[in-house]
């Protein structure tokens, strides 16, 4: 893949995003491409740059880490945003190294995560990750204690939480998850809603997603694909 491939490649789905926008009545600026580089080859995510993306989810703190350390140097505009399921014993090197941590989901990481950016002296914003699903093998909380713990969140530990995430079972329609997700938001008046991936953030995009995540659309099959819901193993 050429540089020039990948620069069309983010255009065009910068025009899909916009598309879907207008149609939905909405501003396309209110809509955020966070290019999903994980596993992604080096090069790749050199021509994303090249190419003036600057949003960027990870799933993994390691790989982000070894990805990311220098080149936050270079690009200072950089924004990097925590995808996957993270273990507590991460949470001091995810505060160092991440904006955004999308994958709050437990009061045991809620409060590790307040402790690690007390220390660290950084607030980031957090999102809850909602298990649209209920599927028990996904991370998230369960959308009927969505508010209890937000509240443990905010208030308890006094994380920021602009808003929800979600990944919606594989096997279903994906509008039913997008829709429950935003209802949720807004009945707590949180205003970020990161859902959709490569094969839904269209209608996402019509739900009110404030941010899609899309990894293989944009930057191609990756190398050794891996599910991307499951539990981290403490949990
Ligand atoms: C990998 C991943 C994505 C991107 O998935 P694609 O289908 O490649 O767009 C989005 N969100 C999460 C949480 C992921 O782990």
């Amino acid at each position: 893949m050429t540089t020039i491939t990948l620069a069309e490649s983010i255009a065009a789905i910068r025009l899909r995003i916009a598309a879907a926008a207008r149609a939905a009545g909405r501003d396309p600026a209110a809509v955020t491409l966070v290019a999903v580089s994980k596993v992604q080859p080096e090069e790749r995510v050199e021509a994303a740059l090249a190419a003036g993306q600057r949003v960027f989810g990870e799933n993994r703190v390691q790989e982000a880490q070894a990805r990311w350390a220098e080149r936050r140097a270079a690009h200072p505009d950089l924004q990097l945003r925590l995808i996957g399921p993270l273990q507590t014993n991460k949470a001091k090197d995810a505060v160092r190294l991440f904006d955004v941590i999308e994958t709050v989901d437990r009061p045991k990481l809620a409060r590790s995560l307040a402790e690690a950016m007390a220390a660290a002296g950084r607030r980031l914003d957090c999102l809850i990750q909602v298990n649209t699903g209920e599927e028990p093998q996904k991370a998230g909380v369960a959308p009927s204690e969505v508010e209890a713990f937000h509240r443990l969140c905010a208030e308890e530990c006094g994380l920021s939480i602009r808003g929800l995430m979600c990944i919606p079972p594989v096997d279903e329609p994906p509008a039913l998850h997008f829709a429950l997700l935003a209802d949720l938001a807004a009945r707590l008046g949180l205003p970020v809603l990161s859902m959709g991936m490569s094969d839904d953030f269209e209608t996402a995009v019509r739900y009110g997603a404030t941010h899609v995540r899309v990894g293989t659309a944009l930057f191609g099959l990756r190398v050794s694909p891996e599910r991307p819901t499951d539990r981290p193993a403490e949990a």
